[in-house]
């Protein structure tokens, strides 16, 4: 719960602002009517998991949905299916090789990294986009090829690089796999208006409760080649591959029915969540775009949430006081930068970082959902304009 100060200037403004309180999230999930009777279908199917029949709807929907010739391979949720997309695309590390990630990311990559075996290899970003910097890589790639089993590039807040393109040209020219962490970008678009899904080896997708498409802990990863979705199908399963015999390092990361069924009836609706997510953003971007940047092609993505970027970390650090204290629940994704955890401080090599650190210390990342009204957005507007005394 939050708690609402009582001296604050903005809370004390009219009785209607007094107990307004904006959580950062809010999922619009299926009613539980409509759960329930995916439930009783479930029970008399009496098939609950290992790839029952609301799984093989899920993905083949989540495939028909991207396009492109992929396929898909769903899972428990996107960090595992992370640690199996590296295992099925560049197999078990000994711990001397690396694996190129962005710094400027959520920490579930360079975990998947690590516990394949390979060292992560921190890259920065680009300033203007926040995206991966392909120059950077291009560099490293051309000094250390023989070191660098892979890349794990990531589409920053679920926006479609702009980069794409050069990223998948090195990842062919240097014959390394690449694989998207597009985590909280299903929906989103590249600018070439193709679907994220179908860009380097395979992608990897969320739908944990936080993501524009929610289902509560769920992913999958997308790819065109046919053959690495089935390997993708077989390591999730204790390597299993047609028979009991285990033909892979494998795990459990299957996808268990009750989950695949909301994720079905969340298809059937993700379009008119999109729009209404990007018409809130329009929103945002009208009240807001004086004061702060934003990401390009921030619209033509899912919209997980807003972020925006002030022109210096003290602003920054006020704006989310102030919001804080509205009743506005706000974020700083990705503060700090994953060479400041400790865990991964050990493994930040000697790469220049400060487009991540610069970025980080001025984001916010705004609340964004279905449900969010024009009256919260002008509110959070005023909250800044006030804070920033414009
Ligand atoms: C949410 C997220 C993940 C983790 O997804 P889970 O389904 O919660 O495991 C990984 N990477 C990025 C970039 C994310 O945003």
């Amino acid at each position: 719960m939050l708690e609402f100060p009582q001296n604050s200037r903005k809370l004390m403004k009219t009785g209607s602002e007094m107990f307004r309180k904006i959580p950062f999230i809010k999922p619009s999930l299926p009613s539980p009517e409509d759960i329930a009777v995916d439930l009783k279908e479930i029970a008399e199917n009496n098939w609950y998991t290992n790839f029952g029949p609301f799984e093989r709807r899920f993905s083949r929907g989540i495939a028909e949905y991207i396009g492109q010739g992929c396929l898909a391979s769903t899972m428990n949720n996107a960090t595992s299916a992370l640690m199996i997309a590296i295992q099925a695309t560049l197999g078990q590390g000994d711990r001397t090789r690396s694996v190129i990630v962005p710094s400027f990311t959520f920490v579930a990559g360079p975990e998947a990294i690590v516990w394949n075996g390979y060292k992560p290899l921190f890259v920065d970003i680009d300033p203007e986009t926040w995206q991966p910097d392909a120059q950077q890589a291009a560099e490293l790639l051309k000094r250390e090829r023989d070191n660098i089993a892979g890349i794990l590039h990531c589409n920053t807040f679920g926006v479609g690089s702009p980069y794409i393109g050069s990223w998948e040209r090195l990842s062919s020219e240097y014959e390394i796999p690449m694989i998207v962490d597009s985590a909280a970008g299903f929906g989103s678009e590249y600018l070439d208006g193709n679907k994220l899904g179908a860009a380097g080896t395979c992608e990897v997708f969320s739908f944990h409760a936080t993501k524009p498409f929610a289902v509560g802990e769920a992913g999958a990863v997308t790819a065109r080649d046919h053959a690495l979705i089935k390997r993708l199908d077989a390591i999730q399963n204790f390597g299993f591959e047609g028979g009991r015999a285990s033909m892979h390092l494998g795990m459990n990361a299957k996808l268990s029915e009750v989950m695949a069924a909301i994720g079905v009836r969340q298809l059937e609706t993700f379009d008119g969540e999109l729009m209404q997510r990007r018409y809130i953003a329009e929103q945002y971007v009208r009240a807001l775009g004086s004061m702060v940047v934003f990401q390009d092609n921030t619209l033509n993505s899912s919209l997980c949430f807003l972020s925006a970027a002030f022109p210096n970390k003290e602003q920054k650090r006020s704006v989310l006081a102030a919001l804080n204290e509205a009743g506005v629940q706000a974020r700083d994704y990705y503060n700090p930068i994953i060479t400041e955890h400790p865990y991964f401080a050990e493994m930040a090599g000697d790469l220049d970082l400060s487009n991540s650190v610069d970025i980080a210390e001025r984001v916010v990342s705004l609340p964004l959902y279905t449900g969010l009204s024009t009256d919260d957005i002008q509110y959070i507007a005023d909250v800044v304009h006030d804070t920033l005394d414009l």
